[in-house]
């Protein structure tokens, strides 16, 4: 295969949920290969308190943020200037922003602006976990997917992954508010590895290509046997018709802004 895909999505032991991925261990794969990736871990668990890594999870969310925020501020600010040092060959610095219920991200302002991948999960909602009906967990997940677009959000991750798990339908109006919304506001859509739904990315995808929506490649890599594993993606992209003389016009690629400014 010739085309070189670019992993918009892995994790290191930064996410509490990364099994064995090191940044070590990526520094050493992107000096010893050409893998294109970005190391993009769980904004809030790297805001959150070490002891409290799962608090954005909780109903005390909003509380523990305001808590932390100074300590919050300081730990992205100290993992982002750890990545940056760790950079090799073609891996980039990026993050996967939460978003709390109030539509305020959980990063520090001003700091967005100096990664080079920020991508955007809908990963906690109160009205899912508080099993409230179905219009009004529909309703919140429109609000996060805004609120993060709002905020610079370039690819939106696993759109249907939170919603698909708990059992919501997802229709096609729901995907295409999703695809529609990624037109107007310029977000690119993710095609996912890392827990696979195969019938709605498909659809997803198809609905992207026809709306002129940018599709990005994800592994979100929790352990080494994911990471470089493109196969579903192929499938994916196989299966809604798109051969690969088609890819480099479909598929999302992240432009390095701190390479771009090294770069004169
Ligand atoms: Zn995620
Ligand atoms: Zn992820």
């Amino acid at each position: 295969m010739g085309y070189q895909f670019c992993d918009c999505h892995t994790h290191s032991e930064f996410s509490a949920c990364a099994e064995d991925v090191t940044l070590a261990g990526y520094a050493e794969r992107a000096r010893d290969t050409s893998l294109h990736f970005a190391i993009t871990d769980h904004s809030a668990q790297v805001f959150y308190p070490p002891d409290q890594r799962w608090g954005f999870w909780s109903d005390d969310a909003v509380e523990i943020f305001e808590r932390c925020r100074p300590q919050g501020r300081r730990r992205i600010i100290e993992y982002v200037a750890a990545v940056r040092a760790a950079q090799r060959g073609n891996m980039l610095v990026g993050t996967e922003l939460d978003v709390l219920p109030d539509g305020r991200i959980v990063f520090p302002e001003g700091v967005l602006g100096s990664l080079d991948v920020v991508l955007g999960a809908v990963h906690a909602m109160p009205t899912l976990r508080h099993e409230r009906p179905l219009d009004e967990i529909r309703a919140e997940f429109r609000f996060q997917v805004e609120a993060l677009a709002d905020h610079g959000m370039e690819v939106l991750v696993h759109p249907y992954r939170l919603l698909l798990a708990a059992d919501v339908p997802v229709g096609a109006e729901l995907i295409e508010w999703t695809v529609r919304c990624a037109a107007e506001r310029g977000f690119a859509l993710e095609i996912n590895s890392h827990k696979t739904y195969a019938e709605h990315d498909l659809a997803m995808v198809r609905a992207a290509v026809e709306a002129g929506v940018p599709l990005a490649v994800g592994t979100d890599t929790h352990r080494w046997s994911e990471f470089g594993d493109f196969s579903y993606h192929v499938e994916i992209l196989t299966r809604a018709g798109l051969p690969e003389t088609s890819w480099p016009g479909v598929l999302w690629r992240p432009r390095p802004r701190a390479r771009e400014a090294a770069a004169g």
